[in-house]
């Protein structure tokens, strides 16, 4: 750093943010401290689901427009908020990523963490999910509507199994469905659960859905990414910002506003403070108390 540039502002938790005007998101002007002033406001309801268990993080340095890498273990020189967590089963030489408090998330964000991807899984048990992602990814030519009726069918599949279902934008092109689930079933199960699931709704509606990626058999259909269920899988973080033009976020939405949303990256870094200070009530309130054990023998 040279003498002319001012010394890095701590912010709340006591991380030092080094350049916080450099701007991550040009076409809307958003910089890091911007970055840092949103997570801050969104942390009461975005820490459950980031804190205590491995993050992946899209880290951007530049912002969107430059180099971006996916950083699944702990690095040197990061900001010590952040942890580096063990993994049993893992390279001994490496850590995982992980946050335990809002100074944690204030280091990702000095770490030019632009979006947050945890496990499925904390690390109470690294072995038993405790969560079930059903990614929803529209081929080409899939309209919007297409997507929200995929959204309530995996709903209407899980319920009937007895588990609770939640559904949020990705922030990029499609829906999230995610059912919280008590930790007893290992990735296996839950993998080969969320596998026969997809591949019931594929069976029925051919024209619709597929469950393995191939461009060709995608176009104009729905592929259910049933493999955000895998160990080491992650998928996008509620409320994670999207390191992408317009500044999307990933949106926890109540099932009664689904066929109001207009588009997957409806919601951004410049419009979810507000949303959240005019809702009645967090649509995802019943997260955590909604956990139902997938059973080990059902199909
Ligand atoms: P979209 O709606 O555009 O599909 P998405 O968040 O569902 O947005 P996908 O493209 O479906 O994103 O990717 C699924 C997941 O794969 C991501 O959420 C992320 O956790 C994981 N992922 C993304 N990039 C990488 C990468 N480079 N290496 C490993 N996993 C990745
Ligand atoms: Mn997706
Ligand atoms: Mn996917």
């Amino acid at each position: 750093m040279s003498a002319a540039e001012p010394s890095p502002a701590p912010d709340d938790q006591g991380v030092m943010l080094t350049h916080p005007d450099r701007v991550y998101w040009p076409d809307v002007g958003i910089t890091k401290a911007g970055l840092a002033d949103y997570y801050t406001a969104v942390w009461p309801r975005m820490a459950p689901f980031i804190t205590d268990r491995p993050l992946a993080l899209l880290r951007c340095p530049e912002g969107i427009g430059g180099t971006r890498f996916f950083q699944k273990n702990a690095w040197k020189g990061m900001n010590s908020h952040i942890l580096a967590l063990d993994d049993p089963h893992g390279d001994p030489h490496g850590h995982l990523i992980g946050i335990h408090d809002l100074g944690g998330l204030m280091g990702l964000v000095q770490g030019a963490a632009l979006e947050i991807h945890p496990w499925g899984a904390s690390c109470a048990d690294l072995e038993r999910p405790d969560q079930l992602v059903m990614d929803l990814d529209p081929g080409e030519d899939v309209g919007w509507v297409a997507v929200m009726a995929a959204a309530r069918e995996v709903r209407a599949r899980l319920e009937a199994r007895g588990l609770v279902a939640f559904v949020k934008t990705s922030g990029g092109k499609g829906l999230h469905v995610v059912a919280p689930l008590e930790p007893v079933a290992d990735w296996d199960r839950v993998k080969t659960f969320a596998h026969t699931l997809a591949q019931a709704m594929a069976a029925d509606s051919p024209e619709r859905f597929v469950t393995t990626v191939s461009k060709a058999k995608r176009h104009g259909r729905i592929l259910l990414d049933y493999l955000r269920n895998q160990r080491g899988a992650t998928s996008m973080a509620p409320y994670s910002a999207r390191a992408r033009a317009t500044a999307p976020v990933s949106m926890p939405v109540a099932w009664a506003e689904l066929d109001m949303l207009t588009g997957p990256a409806q919601f951004t870094l410049g419009n979810t403070v507000e949303r959240l200070a005019s809702q009645q009530a967090d649509p995802w309130a019943g997260f955590h108390a909604a956990r139902r054990p997938i059973a080990p023998d059902t199909p």
